[in-house]
C-alpha cells in the first residue's frame, strides 16, 4: 500500500453540513442535470497547492486539477494573497472605468504569445470566449463557414455547443449553424495509423476536402485543441496543423486554438499547445488554467482582426473584472516564476516513463499519450481495442480510495486523463504510479 508524501498543510476541522445533508440540499434544490464522479461522490473542503481534503480531513492527491483549471496549486499562497488583497479594497466596477489589473494581465498575457497576438478580451468562461472567438471570426473575414474536429469539445454555450462534436455533450436542438466537423486524426483508432510520417498530411485532406466540397468555399474560421482534452488526450499529428491552417487561410479563414487545456505551460516543452506544432494561430482562446480556479478566460488575436468587434457595442459584464485580474495574474506570475512549465517537461517524462512500463505489464493498457502533464491512458478489452469502459471505471474508482483523484473522457470513457496542478513533485509522480499500479492489479485479478 503506497502512502502519500508528506504535507504539512493541516487543513481546519470541517464544521459544515454532512455529506449527506448535502446530496439531499442538492437533490432537492439543484439541477438533475448536475452530474458527480465516483459510486459515492466524495465532498472536497480544502485544498493545498497539489492536495484536496474532504470533509473527514481524509486528503488526496489531486490528478486533475478541478478538470485541468488549477494550474499552479490549490490556494496557492501568493496568488491567494493577491485575491484576497483586491477583494478587500475593490471587487468590481466593469470595464467602463479603468482599472490597473486588466491592463497590467492583458500586457503579462500578451508576454507569453508571438507579438502579434496582443490584443486580449477577458471573459468569464471558455464557452463565452469561443462564443466570441467565432463571432470575430465572423465578422472581420464577412465569412460563415467554420470548421471544427470530431470529438473536439468547446463548451456547453449554444455556439460553443455547435463547435462541439460529441454526442454526449449535444442535446438535439439547433445549433451549430455554419459549423463543419471534419475528421479527427486520432493515431490510435483512426484510418491513417499511429506513423508519424504522413498521417497529419492525410487527415488535413479532410479539412481541404470540406472546404471544397463540404462548404460555401470561403471560411471565416477553423478552430482545434491542439490536444483534445475531453474527447480523451488526442494530440494533433505531426503537420496536420500545418497543413490544415494553410487550406483555411487559402480559403479566407483565420485559425483557432482552444488552449483551454493545453496551455499555461501544462503541454511541459513548450508554453502553448500550438507551438508544439510549429504554427501560429491567429487567435488563442484560453481559460481553465488560466484563473487557477476562478472564472476567467479570454480570447488573444491582432489588433487587426479585433478592430471587427468595434463594429457595435459588445460588452461583457464581469470580463476583466479587478479580482479575476488579481488572480490571473498573480497565476501567471507564480507559473512563469516557478518554472511550472519546466516542472511539466520533467514531471510528466517520468510520469510517462512510468506509463510506459505499466503498459508492458498490463495488456489493458492500449495506448499512453499526451505531452508534459496532459496524459491520456486508454484501456482496451482486447486487441480488437474494444473500449474497456467499465474497467476504467473500476480502476478510476480504485485509485480514488487508494487516495489518488485522476479524471476520465473519451467518446467511450475508456481513457484516464492525469492533469494534475504543475506544482507537484517527484514523489508524488511516485505516489500515482504506485496507486495506478496497485489499482490495476486489483482490477485486473
Ligand atoms: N474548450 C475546451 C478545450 C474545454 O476543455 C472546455 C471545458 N472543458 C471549454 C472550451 C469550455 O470551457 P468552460 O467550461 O469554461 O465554458
Amino acid at each position: 500500500m503506497s502512502n502519500l508524501p508528506a504535507c504539512e498543510y493541516e487543513p481546519k476541522p470541517y464544521d459544515g453540513p454532512s455529506k449527506e445533508e448535502v446530496i439531499q440540499l442538492r437533490g432537492e434544490f439543484l439541477t438533475p442535470a448536475l452530474v458527480t464522479y465516483y459510486k459515492e461522490p466524495i465532498m472536497i473542503v480544502d485544498g493545498h497547492m497539489q492536495y484536496l481534503f474532504d470533509e473527514t480531513g481524509k486528503r488526496y492527491l489531486d490528478g486533475f486539477a478541478g478538470i485541468v483549471s488549477v494550474s499552479a496549486g490549490h490556494c496557492h499562497p501568493r496568488v491567494m494573497e493577491a485575491v484576497n488583497l483586491q477583494n478587500s479594497r475593490l471587487q468590481h466596477t466593469t470595464t467602463i472605468y479603468l482599472h490597473p489589473n486588466i491592463a497590467k494581465f492583458a500586457q503579462k498575457l500578451a508576454g507569453t504569445l508571438p507579438e502579434n497576438l496582443n490584443c486580449v478580451y477577458f471573459t468569464n468562461s471558455g464557452s463565452e470566449a469561443n462564443d466570441l472567438a467565432i463571432l470575430m471570426a465572423r465578422a472581420y473575414t464577412k465569412n460563415y463557414d467554420v470548421i471544427a474536429l470530431r470529438n473536439g469539445y468547446h463548451g456547453g454555450s449554444q455556439g460553443a455547443m455547435g463547435l462541439t462534436a460529441h454526442s454526449s455533450w449535444k442535446y438535439s436542438v439547433p445549433h451549430g449553424f455554419g459549423v463543419h466537423h471534419t475528421v479527427v486524426p486520432d493515431r490510435y483508432r483512426g484510418h491513417f495509423g499511429y506513423d508519424d510520417s504522413g498521417s497529419g498530411e492525410a487527415y488535413a485532406k479532410d479539412v481541404l476536402d470540406i472546404i471544397q466540397r463540404g462548404s460555401s468555399g470561403s471560411i471565416a474560421a477553423f478552430i482545434a485543441e491542439p490536444m483534445q482534452g475531453v474527447g480523451g488526450v488526442i494530440e494533433m499529428p505531426p503537420n496536420y496543423l500545418r497543413d490544415s491552417y494553410k487550406y483555411v487561410r487559402d480559403a479566407g479563414g483565420i485559425c483557432i486554438s482552444d488552449e483551454v487545456q493545453t496551455g499555461f505551460g501544462r503541454t511541459g516543452e513548450h508554453f502553448w499547445g500550438f507551438e508544439n506544432h510549429d504554427v501560429v494561430p491567429d487567435m488563442v482562446v484560453m481559460a481553465k488554467g488560466i484563473g487557477n480556479g476562478c472564472p476567467l478566460a479570454a480570447v488573444v488575436t491582432t489588433k487587426e482582426i479585433a478592430q471587427s468587434l468595434t463594429e457595435a457595442i459588445h460588452f461583457n459584464t464581469f470580463g476583466g473584472n479587478p479580482v479575476s485580474c488579481a488572480q490571473g495574474l498573480a497565476s501567471l506570475e507564480v507559473i512563469l516564476d516557478d518554472d511550472m512549465q519546466g516542472n511539466s517537461k520533467r514531471l510528466g517524462g517520468k510520469l510517462f516513463a512510468g506509463l510506459h512500463d505499466l503498459q508492458k505489464k498490463y495488456e489493458c493498457i492500449g495506448d499512453v499519450r499526451g505531452k508534459g502533464l496532459m496524459v491520456g491512458v486508454e484501456l482496451i478489452e482486447d486487441e480488437n481495442k474494444t473500449p474497456a469502459t467499465l474497467l476504467t471505471a473500476n480502476v478510476f474508482e480504485t485509485c480514488k480510495d487508494l487516495g489518488l483523484i485522476i479524471g476520465k473522457g473519451g467518446y467511450f470513457g475508456n481513457v484516464l486523463r492525469i492533469k494534475p496542478p504543475m506544482c507537484l513533485t517527484e514523489l508524488d509522480i511516485d505516489f500515482m504510479l504506485d496507486v495506478l499500479d496497485e489499482a490495476f492489479a486489483q482490477e485486473t485479478s
